[in-house]
């Protein structure tokens, strides 16, 4: 089982390509300034088996290049997304990985299961979010301390620089509005309310 805040079968706003995105439930960094405070408790989101998520990955393989791992702390559940990763090499599929961990603090401190995520991620984005370095300037990052870690040549620097952060934007049949993506989300929310306003 794999606890989750939600997914998506397809976005373009979560790394290079069209990718299925998996926000994990459960951070323990508690980074001052984080954007995702909703996912920082570990009992919130929904336990889901883990064969169920492969399958839907599966349903929609033809239409994605990867999956992305992003939360919440990925390497809080890092052996369920192991298989999730090694599924989706199996499909073709690249995996990219964000992280608040160093990759060093991964290699010293990691327990095995830490480790064999790290050895099933072909990019990993890694730091804690610094929001005294907060910066949109590079591509999927918020902050100037993150780096990425190029672990295979399935993804590689060339598609990252060519890469231009967007934010995705959907309504929900419910009417519940979701963002994703990289961005300034304070900014858009401001245009969002005063369109509202225009509208109504
Ligand atoms: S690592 Fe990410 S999810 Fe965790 S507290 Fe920091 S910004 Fe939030």
């Amino acid at each position: 089982m794999i606890r989750i805040g939600r997914y998506l079968p397809e976005t373009r706003a979560e790394g290079p390509g069209k990718r299925f995105a998996i926000w994990v439930q459960g951070c323990e960094l508690h980074c001052p300034g984080c954007f995702a405070t909703e996912l920082q408790p570990r009992t919130g989101g929904v336990l889901v088996p883990v064969s169920g998520l492969i399958e839907r990955i599966e349903a929609v393989k033809t239409g994605i290049c990867g999956v992305t791992f992003l939360g919440g702390e990925p390497f809080l559940q890092a052996s369920a997304l192991t298989r999730i990763a090694n599924a989706a090499h199996g499909m073709g599929l690249s995996v990219l990985c964000f992280t608040g961990y160093t990759m060093e603090w991964l290699l010293k401190n990691g327990d095995a299961d830490q480790k064999a995520l790290l050895g099933a991620v072909d990019l990993l984005i890694d730091g804690p979010y610094r929001e005294e370095l907060r910066s949109f300037r590079r591509p999927l990052v918020g902050s100037e301390n993150q780096r990425f870690r190029y672990l295979t040549e399935r993804i590689t620097p060339e598609e990252i620089q060519a890469y231009r952060n967007s934010i995705e934007c959907r309504i929900g049949p419910d009417g519940v509005l979701q963002l994703n993506g990289m961005g300034d989300f304070t900014m858009l929310a401001e245009r969002l309310r005063s369109a509202a306003k225009e509208v109504l």
